[in-house]
């Protein structure tokens, strides 16, 4: 069963600042969801409060049929949902295989990858880090970093990945390779949710478009008509 994720009326407040008012997403179990919308629309949060960095101040979210929000992160890892930070944080003195070890020494969950994709050096492989297996952290290129992140949340095992801002930084080359990486996860049956700003990715890659402006939900349907709507074209033009 590919599992279903939602967000029902989920409000975060930072003091006075509301950076998700009332928001509720449907992310349907075996789909690619672009999660877009300008710099402090709520992106991160949304990615944040699903995956238990942050508890909501009203409001719920589910995975499968279970509500998730209120329990730790790494609660919610075993529970088959992993994400991907936008600002890479690993400990530079770890290797890439001590990094993506560490999620199976807590999480151990059977992959939806192909048979034989379930330990460290095979999910490096999967990523394409088997040159940079046994290098130090503080020593990758930001693409390592960015397959590092990826392959890190592929350790949990996970039916549904969140991706937040993966390709940032990248070269148009190796944006193209880590994009061949999330259509595979994504072949292999995991529920993909994926914030990222070049919109040409996003019409590639996703089968829908959810935006997000100003902490509120503007717009949510096929990339094709998401992206030409005049509210989402006004909301990224700032007007
Ligand atoms: P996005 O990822 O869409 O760029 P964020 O979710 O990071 O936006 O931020 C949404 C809003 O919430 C912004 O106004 C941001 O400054 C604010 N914000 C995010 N995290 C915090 C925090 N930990 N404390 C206070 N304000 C925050
Ligand atoms: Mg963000």
């Amino acid at each position: 069963m590919k599992a279903n994720l939602s967000v029902e009326n989920v409000t975060v407040a930072f003091g006075g600042l509301k950076a998700l008012n009332n928001v509720s997403i449907a992310f349907p179990g075996g789909q690619i969801t672009g999660l877009i919308g300008p710099n402090g629309s709520g992106k991160s949060t949304m990615i944040n409060t699903i995956s238990g960095q942050l508890t909501p101040s009203a409001g719920s979210v589910r995975l499968g049929a279970q509500e998730i929000n209120g329990l730790r992160s790494d609660q919610i890892a075993v529970m088959g949902l992993a994400r991907t930070y936008q600002i890479p944080r690993v400990p530079p003195q770890l290797t890439v295989q001590e990094v993506i070890s560490v999620p199976f020494s807590y999480v151990r969950r059977k992959s939806h990858l192909a048979p034989g994709i379930g330990d460290e050096r095979s999910i490096a492989e999967f990523c394409g880090l088997s040159p940079v297996v046994m290098r130090r952290c503080g020593d990758l290129s930001i693409t390592d970093l960015r397959r590092l992140e990826i392959a890190r949340a592929l350790a949990c095992g996970p039916d549904v990945l969140l991706l937040d801002e993966v390709m940032a930084g990248l070269s148009h080359e190796d944006a193209h390779a880590v994009i061949e990486i999330v259509r595979r996860i994504h072949a292999a049956g995991v529920t993909v949710v994926i914030v990222e700003h070049v919109m040409s990715i996003i019409a590639n890659l996703c089968d829908r478009v959810v935006v997000l402006n100003q902490g509120e939900l503007l717009a949510d349907g096929k990339p094709k008509d998401v992206l030409s709507a005049p509210s989402v074209r006004e909301a990224y033009l700032g007007k």
